[in-house]
């Protein structure tokens, strides 16, 4: 079932902090102390550790590109491919910048974050002890052209963060898969 922008939206707003609050308790359990949100030279990353100069950014799929969940939207495609392209420029110049500085750079999606916990865990864990530690690829969606004809196809525009001349696209049905979400403990009803 396709959801309307609005349901999107409340979906993404309501879910805010959670991707954060589950990543920063699983750091601190695994036995990494950082600092929440602490100024760099280059805006706020969502974790950083200061002293080791990692950061640690977690990125809606939506907002950011996800190559696997960005949903375009059907109406204002100008608009929304516009905002698409500044959201990933923006992480791009941070990252670049902070990079230059001499600090390591995490770019986590959302859905890592809920579906492979301990894995990311483990990226940062590399990022702050491994001395040959390389960013992975960070690729992200930032155009997406709906195709005429029949079946809802699309062109996917994608460009790694860290290099933008380098473009790839793919020809794929419109998806809004969602990715796994944790259960939720169950309500109990009023009486
Ligand atoms: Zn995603």
């Amino acid at each position: 079932m396709a959801l309307t922008r609005s349901e999107q939206m409340s979906r993404i707003r309501g879910r805010d902090t959670s991707p954060e609050r589950l990543l920063r308790s699983a750091l601190w359990q695994a036995g990494l102390r950082f600092r929440l949100q602490a100024r760099t030279p280059s805006g706020r990353p969502d974790v950083v550790f200061a002293r080791a100069r990692v950061a640690i950014f977690i990125d809606g799929c939506f907002w950011h590109g996800c190559p696997e969940h960005y949903v375009r939207p059907r109406t204002r495609s100008d608009f929304w491919s516009a905002k698409l392209q500044e959201n990933v420029g923006r992480d791009r110049r941070q990252t670049l910048q902070l990079e230059a500085d001499g600090w390591r750079v995490c770019r986590i999606w959302e859905h890592q974050v809920f579906e492979a916990l301990p894995e990311v865990v483990d990226t940062v864990r590399a990022a702050l002890q491994d001395a040959e530690w390389n960013p992975p690829p960070s690729w992200r969606v930032v155009q997406v052209d709906a195709l005429p004809g029949e079946g809802d196809m699309e062109q996917r525009w994608m460009e790694d963060l860290r290099s933008p001349m380098e473009r790839r696209s793919v020809v794929a049905q419109r998806s809004t898969r969602k990715w796994k979400r944790p259960a939720r403990q169950p309500q109990r009803g009023g009486s």
